[in-house]
């Protein structure tokens, strides 16, 4: 660690990280690329963390599921598979970063405007996306983000570790980790059971084959 006010010398360049997030998309540049990364970049600065963070100190919980989504995972080094990056779906380009050593939050959306300025950061006769993207690399953190100071709380279930809980649907057999059951009239449901899923069975009937007579019957 470096000294207390020492000014700490980035892990990596911006187009390092950039190409971080670009690998994460399938090799794709995109306009979403640079704003995540320029994004990702801010809200670990302003908690004084290094990213990718290896300390395992940083939560980041992303509103939306699109471009940018990918290089906030890139450059922060969160993933969904750690409990670390949390989609929240609000259909926003906003991401908030939590510090769980010093519990100190920020919130940032993308300001919808900065669309509008992006004739003033591009070149002439690019195309669409080739502008924005250009743009979002040059246009000043406070034309392109609303920064917020938020307070975040994340629960023992959330968390990385092992599972807290773990029950069976009394609907569908299936078990369910975390305390993400629902209680209904008495019965343990999982959330498909007790308040619909987004997918529908066509049969009972399990495809993967088994050698077992009894497990073909329907479950
Ligand atoms: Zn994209
Ligand atoms: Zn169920």
């Amino acid at each position: 660690m470096s000294g207390r006010g020492r000014k700490k010398k980035p892990m990596y360049t911006f187009d390092e990280y950039l190409d971080m997030a670009t690998t994460m998309h399938r090799g794709c540049l995109c306009p979403g690329q640079v704003l995540g990364t320029r994004m990702a970049l801010l809200g670990c600065r302003l908690l004084g963390i290094d990213p990718p963070d290896r300390e395992k100190r940083l939560f980041v919980f992303v509103e939306m599921d699109r471009c940018f989504a990918d290089a906030i995972a890139a450059v922060s080094g969160c993933r969904l598979g750690k409990r670390t990056l949390k989609h929240v779906d609000y259909g926003k380009a906003a991401c908030t970063f939590y510090d769980d050593r010093t519990r100190r939050a920020v919130r940032i959306v993308a300001r919808d405007d900065s669309r509008d300025r992006v004739v003033l950061y591009a070149p002439p006769g690019l195309e669409k996306y080739e502008a924005q993207a250009h743009a979002y690399r040059v246009m000043p953190e406070e034309e392109l983000f609303m920064v917020q100071e938020v307070m975040v709380e994340i629960p023992r279930q959330d968390r990385p570790g092992r599972p807290v809980s773990r029950v069976v649907c009394a609907e569908c057999g299936e078990g369910i980790n975390d305390r993400r059951e629902v209680r209904l009239n008495g019965r343990v449901l999982c959330r498909a059971c007790a308040h619909g899923s987004y997918y529908e069975s066509f049969s009972a009937r399990c495809l993967v084959t088994t050698t077992r007579e009894e497990e073909l019957t329907p479950c």
